[in-house]
């Protein structure tokens, strides 16, 4: 039987108990279902969808929904009440075994590029979207299940995800959020009470693993693939109706579509996508999976997989054991590989406009957007007034060759920076080493701090002081300064893991203190400190915290 079908479903006429009546009091406007062409084939097979930019299927129900944790935020973005997402019915709806009134699921079609090749057709394969609400200030959500079972996208795949990737999910996706980074955002982790095979390197050595669903909540979550697939299959009216409804419903601001029209939005989505690249810079986060079916047409972050979180500085790292040989998604590589998806968003959208000259116009300027942007963060984390290409080029440029000499910890380095006082010190005649004490807590090997490095820090540590003095502000406002946009805690590949191994044996606990720890990553909480900490020695090579597949 399906529970979708059945009575089980929550009416508004079932106003007895108060949580439902407050899950019931969301408002569903479902636009991308009304608006845009569907797929005729109601059928939940898995095929080629043509002509159609979504499928209505239902999420299969499972067996014992179970709330593991919820975002009080993001209840809040939606008008949802604590006692809303502590109720039976939230575990209900939000592992899919249950629809709201309003609620209309489907499953979007899209293609994308994977790690440089053109895959053809993906899809929403373990995600569905349950509908979009209107919340009280007129914002508009899309809700969304990652692992609520099979879609016509399924391709080979069960459309299910485990514990361990969802509470990934969960908590970096609202991580993100309080860092201040643009990023879909996570209502819920609920356990499915089903178990999943996942063979985790893909190594013949598959394992059964708990079931769960995240709720994940945008504005949209239409992709750059979400274009490419239309106009590789030459369905131009399709790729026209989809591009008209994303300039309407995400860019009204731009105006009614028009050749310049899609160029102003190609260039906003550039700038967008760098803004979005340029705080993972500063944050220290790689995605892992930069595919163009993972590129937010918003320049969110989206799809939290194998992502993971610098601990020391090193440009050239992936989390993502996928990626190991070619190393496409590195950290240091992320600026460039946005540029090469957006130059595929800008094939896909050419037949909109008809001339290459404007869109490769618009897509050399992102090179430009992005240098200007990040340069301004970098002078930001360095508390400065302002980037001064004369004298912060080089300083930058050396000081991210001197981080990589040792092993630095990012994000304890930039936060121990900000303690240097220059009025204490007379940095000209003070010694390499008293100058470099605040510091020290930010590296790994001890025995890798050599008189060299002492040296070239030492002298890079006097140019920045120098530098710094000449902006005229105090080191209090320089510290204050750098310690809103240098986080002090950042979601480590350890603490994720920490929290996964606890939560598969039954104790949620440490996700529950996570979320709570990581709403305020720029303040000190003298309590939690130990979560400031450099990654263990034992975290070094362990999977999950150093390595990561794209099983999940
Ligand atoms: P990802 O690597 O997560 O971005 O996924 C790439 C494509 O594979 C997307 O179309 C996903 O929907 C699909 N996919 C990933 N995992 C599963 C799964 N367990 N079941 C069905 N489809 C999946
Ligand atoms: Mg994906």
């Amino acid at each position: 039987m399906n529970l979708l079908e059945s009575t089980d479903c929550i009416f508004p006429s079932q106003t007895s108990a108060k949580p439902q009546e407050t899950l019931n009091a969301l408002r569903f406007d479902n636009r991308f279902v009304s608006e845009l062409p569907g797929d005729p084939d109601i059928l939940n097979r898995r095929r080629q969808v043509s002509g159609a930019c979504y499928s209505l299927v239902k999420p299969t129900p499972v067996a014992a929904p179970r709330l593991v944790a919820y975002s009080r935020e993001v209840a809040d973005l939606l008008g949802l009440s604590t006692q809303a997402c502590e109720s039976d019915a939230f575990a209900q709806v939000f592992t899919g075994n249950r629809l709201l009134p309003g609620m209309q699921p489907f499953a979007m079609c899209y293609g994308g590029h994977q790690f440089g090749n053109w895959a053809g057709q993906l899809g929403d394969g373990r995600a569905i979207n349950l509908g979009e609400i209107v919340n009280g200030h007129s914002r508009r959500w899309m809700l969304q299940l990652k692992g609520a079972g099979p879609t016509p996208y399924s391709r080979t795949a069960d459309g299910l995800a485990v514990l361990r990737s969802s509470v990934r999910e969960f908590l970096c996706s609202e991580a993100m959020a309080h860092l201040g980074v643009p990023t879909t955002r996570a209502l819920s982790l609920t356990l499915t009470g089903e178990e999943v095979e996942r063979d985790m390197f893909y190594d013949g050595h598959p394992k059964m693993e708990p079931g769960a669903v995240v709720c994940r909540v945008a504005p949209s979550f239409t992709r750059f693939g979400s274009f490419q697939i239309f106009a590789a299959r030459g369905e131009l009216d399709v790729l026209k109706q989809l591009a008209d409804y994303t300039l309407r419903t995400d860019f009204p601001h731009l105006g009614e579509p028009s050749p310049e029209v899609y160029l102003q939005w190609f260039e906003e989505v550039c700038r967008r996508t760098a803004d979005m690249i340029v705080d993972w810079m500063r944050v220290g986060f790689v995605h892992g999976v930069m595919n163009t079916d993972n590129m937010s047409i918003l320049g969110l972050t989206l799809d939290y997989g194998p992502y993971g979180w610098l601990d020391n500085y090193d440009p050239d790292w992936t989390p993502n054991t996928t990626d190991a040989a070619g190393r496409r998604y590195r950290f240091g590589h992320q600026p460039a590989i946005a540029h090469w998806n957006l130059a595929q968003l800008a094939n896909a959208i050419y037949p909109l406009i008809g001339q290459v000259e404007p869109l490769q116009a618009v897509l050399d300027g992102y090179a430009g957007s992005y240098r200007d942007a990040w340069r301004q963060m970098m002078a930001r984390k360095l508390g400065l007034n302002a980037f001064e290409p004369a004298t912060d080029e080089a300083l930058i440029t050396e000081l991210l060759a001197m981080l990589t000499l040792a092993e630095t910890d990012m994000t304890i380095f930039f936060r121990r920076l900000a303690r240097l006082e220059a009025d204490d010190l007379s940095p000209a005649t003070t010694g390499d080493e008293a100058l470099m004490s605040p510091l020290m807590e930010a590296y790994y090997v001890p025995e890798q701090v050599t008189p060299a490095v002492r040296r070239r820090t030492g002298d890079w540590l006097r140019r920045y002081l120098e530098r710094a003095g000449r902006d005229n502000i105090s080191p209090r406002t320089r510290r204050r300064r750098m310690n809103a946009v240098n986080p002090k805690y950042v979601l480590r590949n350890y603490m994720a893991q920490l929290a996964i191994d606890k939560a598969e044996q039954g104790d949620f606990t440490l996700i529950h203190d996570l979320l709570d720890l990581l709403r305020r990553p720029y303040d000190e909480q003298p309590e939690k400190e130990g979560y400031a900490a450099k990654r263990p020695d034992w975290a070094r090579r362990r999977p999950g915290c150093s390595m990561l597949s794209c099983s999940s």
